[in-house]
This record gives C-alpha cells, structure tokens and sequence, in this order.
C-alpha cells in the first residue's frame, strides 16, 4: 500500500469514527482471525443495577426446621452494610448499589477502613465489624463459606451479576446487578462470523454469568474465559496467540490496557478510559461493536484497491 493511499483511508475511517493509530493497524485489522470481546462495557453496556436483594434467615440454619436463636440480617441491612463498603470503590458495580441504597432511601456508614480487592471486590470495617463484598474468590480468599448457593445459581443462570455480602465471616446475603446488552452487539457478532472471524468473550464475571451473556449474542459457550482477573487477561490473550492465532482484543477500562497492549490489534471501545485508548491500535468513537464491523471492512477495502 502506498503511504498516500494509506493517509487516504486513515482520514476516512476517522470521519466515521474509527481511529487507527497508524497505517500499519489498518494492514493488520484484516489479517486478524480471532476478536477477544470484553463482557462489561463492550458487549454490555456496564451500566449495572440492583435486580435482587436476598438477605433474612441463613437458608443453610433455617432449613433445619429449628427456630433461629440469631436471625439474619434484613435485606435493608444487607444493601447498607454493602453500599457503605463501596463508597471508597469507582467500580460500576459498587456505584450501582451506592444508587439503589440511595434509591431505597438507606442511610450509609463512612468505614473506618476499605481495602479494595482488584477483579474480587471489597473489604472494609464498618461500625467495628468486618464486611466483605465480592464475588466468591474473595469469600474464598477469607474463608467465608456460601450460605445462599441456590439463589446465586438462579440469579447467575439469568445473566446478572452477583455479590455476596458477609459480616464477620459470615455471608449474610447476596445482591445481584443487571447489566443491559448493548443494541448493536449481537447483529455485529453475527458479522463477525459471517467474515470468518472467531469470537471470544472474556471477563472478571463468574462463569454461569458469563455463558448466560454469552448464549444471548450467540457466542459458543466454549469460547467464554469467565473469572479472568485483570492481571490474567494479559496471559488470555498470548495463550490465543500460541496457538497460532492473529488476535483482536477489544476492551474499554484500565483492566484491559495490558490485553490491548499484547494483541495483535488492540481496540478501544467508546469514551473507554485513557489508559486503554493509549494502549490501543484503534479507537472506536461510536462505542458500539457496528464500528468493529465497519473498521474490517475499511481494512479489507482499503487493501484490496492498494494491491
Ligand atoms: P470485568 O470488567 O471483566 O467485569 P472486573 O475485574 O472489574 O471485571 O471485576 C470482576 C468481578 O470482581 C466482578 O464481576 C465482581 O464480581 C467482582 N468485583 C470487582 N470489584 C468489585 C466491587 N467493588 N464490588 C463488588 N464486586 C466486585
Ligand atoms: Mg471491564
């Protein structure tokens, strides 16, 4: 390709709102055989809110028959315990419950401390107790056993997220998040097939999620890598590359900028974070997958006429 020919289709592509870093990253777009999707912010809009609050009686005690000499924790109580943990947290799951605790007119504790558990959740002290607010390696990590396991299967089976809550050791209820897929994503998915690419799906999220969202965009279940921490996705995509594969990864936040980095082509969907712009080989202004769909077919065209 000539370098005026490759100015040329730069300055297209941004009118449309793909912006390729350089004339290289439009060479490579069309060579690419696999796209690694991000779930949250890519796939799904990553706008999460609160769909369930299950909290009251230990299901495992009252199960039991026998009347409980403690009785759990009510649901209002659940959402203010959790909702105070994830004051100090920017993550989109911690500001959804902030919003519905806010919504239910709930009244927050500051912690007297917060630690922030990157791809598990939160720890923080909050009135002198001990409050953990995650998914289920960080009650692994504590050693807190589950008490809701039903409820987390069926909430997890319809695509939402779950968090499970624990005081002092011991999980006192669970809170689930809805997430909304995005309009375009599936119709591009399908384009994506249609071309010959593969699709994976990759995110923090606990697998029966991950699969639920998976299933809806017709992403082969055995293409979802589910429960990947952030410092993971990074090995995700080299173990693709192995294989012999020439990789996209397509991702919004700060947790996919080394994945971006390490892709043969690494997107950047939406206003994303910086970070991961930075990293990335195209941006896609509009911040839907049309606009992924849209960069091939700029690429392939562009190399077609050049040859
Ligand atoms: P992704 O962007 O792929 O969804 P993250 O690494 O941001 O993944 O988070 C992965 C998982 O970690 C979330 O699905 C959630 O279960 C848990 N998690 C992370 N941060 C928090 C938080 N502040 N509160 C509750 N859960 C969290
Ligand atoms: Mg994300």
């Amino acid at each position: 390709a000539t370098p005026t020919a490759l100015m040329a289709g730069t300055g297209k592509a941004a009118e449309n709102g793909i912006l390729f870093r350089d004339g290289e990253a439009i060479q490579t777009m069309k060579d690419l055989d696999v796209v690694v999707l991000d779930k949250t912010g890519t796939i799904t809009e990553g706008n999460h809110s609160v769909t369930d609050v299950v909290g009251g009686d230990d299901p495992a005690v009252s199960a039991d028959g026998g009347s409980l000499e403690e009785p759990g924790l009510s649901e209002r109580e659940v959402v203010r315990l959790a909702a105070s943990a994830e004051r100090g947290s920017e993550h989109p799951i911690g500001q959804a419950i902030i919003d519905y605790a806010d919504e239910e007119g709930i009244e927050l504790t500051e912690p007297a401390a917060f630690d922030n558990v990157a791809g598990k959740g939160i720890e923080a002290e909050i009135d002198g107790r001990t409050v953990h607010v995650g998914n289920t390696k960080l009650f692994e990590d504590a050693g807190i056993p589950l008490a809701y396991e039903d409820a987390l299967h069926a909430l997890e089976q319809d695509g939402k997220t779950t968090v499970l809550v624990a005081v002092d050791g011991e999980n006192v209820g669970v809170i689930a998040t809805a997430d909304t897929i995005k309009d375009e994503s599936e119709a591009a998915i399908q384009e994506l097939h249609e071309r010959g690419l593969e699709t994976w799906m990759i995110t923090g999220d606990n697998e029966r999620t991950a699969r639920a969202i998976a299933d809806k965009v017709d992403i082969d279940p055995g293409r979802v890598m589910a429960g990947v921490l952030p410092q993971d996705k990074i090995d995700k995509v080299s173990q693709l590359q192995d294989e012999g594969y020439n990789v996209g990864m397509v991702g919004d936040g700060i947790n996919d900028a080394p994945a971006l980095k390490q892709a043969n082509i690494g997107v950047a969907i939406g206003t994303g974070t910086d970070i991961a712009i930075q990293s990335s080989d195209v941006s896609l202004v509009r911040g839907s997958l049309d606009a992924l769909v849209d960069s091939f077919t700029l690429s392939e065209k562009i190399f077609q006429k050049i040859k």
